[in-house]
């Protein structure tokens, strides 16, 4: 990796000097995002300040990158901290001088923001208990981070027709989404992976196709080589809109996409060098002791556990950030993984140590709805179109005061666009924001999508079923509620056995 940061560094001029022409007014919000992208970084909606996305390959932060991380935020006195769903974290709300210093020492830390965003190959993705987790097949870890390095060696070209998201996932739980990313590598239990390719959520969504089945792990880099080079070739570099690796399904049809992988493949395993050798990543620590709560999950590793955390809407604040760094410090080989539900996993622990992070992490999620998942939404996101958070804390707020019980209301998906930053189409309750016209007078409101699911092997998409007004999804959210109370049920049970209730209930809503 070192040798990246070295060229990523001489790149940074550029966007030193593309950042001070846009707030001198000389670029377009437009033209400048075409640029700061690919540094990780966008205006926001109110072109006064940047995010910045920090690349966490595999949503890992051992305890000296959180150090860091609270270190810039402390620094700088940052409020807007976010988990996102590709498992890494955005600091909002960063004026030009701030966020020049805090890339720039990212850099030089090793945290590469570089390709964060924009068309290049993004943070890659993994199911954040991997290597840890009890019902999992292997430890996909070390090959995702080696697939990370990998892929940084492609920012500088050649020039991808739009962003690549790589995913591994490490049993059919499928966390983050293996069987649907543009690349996709899913554990067997004979230790060996499936492939999947041009997939993705966003508009058109679609499931990835299989391109190959039990390959050995050292051989994913060949797999890598040849989706970039199937991407470039078949790729639409004309219309953006069109351009997602998943549209090949449409261009090509499935037959001949796995044959020109297939083709790619032939190709690349021409190339010796890219055959692969991981070190496993050992757990030496021993636990002792035994603890219980609805945020510890047993480790593999006898007597170690994991803790849970999940900050309301994916905003970690300054203060909980300080507090997990302080409270982990002189704690051996503990670790945090985010995953794409925007939440935290602090690894590693003894039955001693998880209870002390217990005790610093009492701010999060503890019921359903709120476990939901949201993008930053349209407040701060310049393409976006819905306030996301704002929908969230509407619906958190109404739930609470209506003193139904939690498990009445469901997890809910939002999204503040049809990108699917929030994955509004996995969830068996998903919004995406828009629009809506009545009597000539926009209105706004989400699209409601129902019944999806992640799991492998029993993928679905959510069905969009129709729009609601912003203002009318609390109540529809209470309305379901009664309905599960009336069933002596909780949401879940109630939403898989009384479809035509709930469509009652939507229909009501729908406009
Ligand atoms: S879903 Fe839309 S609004 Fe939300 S972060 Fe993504 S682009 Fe922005």
């Amino acid at each position: 990796m070192n040798q990246f940061i070295d060229l990523f560094r001489q790149d940074m001029n550029i966007f030193y000097e593309q950042t001070k022409a846009f707030y001198n007014g000389e670029l377009t919000k437009t033209q400048y995002k075409g640029i700061s992208g690919g540094f990780g970084s966008y205006a926001e909606r109110d072109g006064k300040a940047n995010m910045l996305r920090l690349r966490l390959p595999g949503g890992r932060i051992p305890k000296n990158t959180l150090a860091f991380i609270l270190q810039q935020v402390e620094t700088y006195q940052l409020d807007t901290i976010k988990l996102t769903t590709c498992e890494t974290i955005q600091l909002h709300h960063l004026k030009p001088d701030t966020l020049f210093h805090i890339a720039s020492k990212a850099l030089d830390f090793g945290i590469i923001c570089r390709g964060g965003g924009g068309d290049f190959p993004r943070n890659v993705t993994v199911s954040p208990l991997t290597g840890v987790q009890k019902e999992e097949y292997f430890d996909v870890m070390p090959y995702a981070l080696a697939a990370s390095d990998y892929l940084l060696s492609f920012i500088h070209g050649p020039k991808l027709p739009r962003k690549l998201k790589v995913a591994f996932s490490n049993c059919p739980e499928n966390v983050p989404h293996a069987t649907f990313r543009d690349l996709g590598f899913t554990a067997n239990k004979d230790g060996s992976f499936d492939v999947y390719c041009a997939g993705g959520l966003g508009n058109n969504p679609k499931f990835g196709v299989r391109v190959a089945e039990h390959i050995a792990g050292e051989d994913i880099l060949y797999y890598i080589h040849a989706m970039v080079n199937l991407f470039i070739e078949h790729g639409n570099y004309q219309n953006r809109g069109r351009a997602r690796s998943r549209y090949l399904q449409d261009t090509l049809g499935q037959e001949r996409l796995i044959e020109a992988f297939q083709e790619k493949l032939s190709a690349a395993k021409q190339d010796p060098s890219l055959k692969l050798s991981v070190s496993p990543i050992s757990i030496t620590k021993t636990g002792n002791g035994t603890i219980t709560n609805d945020r510890i999950i047993a480790q593999k590793q006898e007597g170690l556990f994991a803790v849970s955390y999940q900050p309301i809407g994916g905003l970690i604040s300054p203060q909980t950030l300080k507090a997990i760094s302080d409270t982990i410090q002189d704690m051996q080989e503990v670790e945090l993984r985010i995953s794409p539900f925007e939440e935290i996993y602090i690894i590693n622990l003894t039955a001693d140590e998880a209870q002390k992070v217990l005790d610093v992490t009492k701010d999060g999620a503890t019921t359903p709805l709120e476990h939901s998942v949201a993008c930053i939404g349209a407040s701060i996101c310049q393409q976006g179109v819905r306030d996301s958070q704002s929908l969230l804390r509407e619906c958190i707020e109404a739930a609470k005061a209506s003193n139904l019980p939690a498990n009445a209301f469901p997890q809910i998906h939002i999204s503040g666009c049809p990108s699917s930053c929030g994955t509004h189409q996995t969830g068996l309750i998903g919004f995406h924001g828009g629009v809506k016209l009545i009597d000539k007078v926009p209105h706004p409101a989400f699209t409601l999508h129902v019944n999806g699911c992640d799991k492998q092997g029993s993928e679905r998409m959510g069905a969009q079923l129709g729009v609601i007004l912003q203002s009318k999804i609390p109540a529809f959210l209470l309305d379901m509620a009664q309905a599960v109370v009336d069933a002596n049920m909780d949401f879940v049970s109630w939403f898989n056995s009384h479809e035509e209730d709930f469509h009652k209930i939507a229909e009501k809503y729908l406009v």
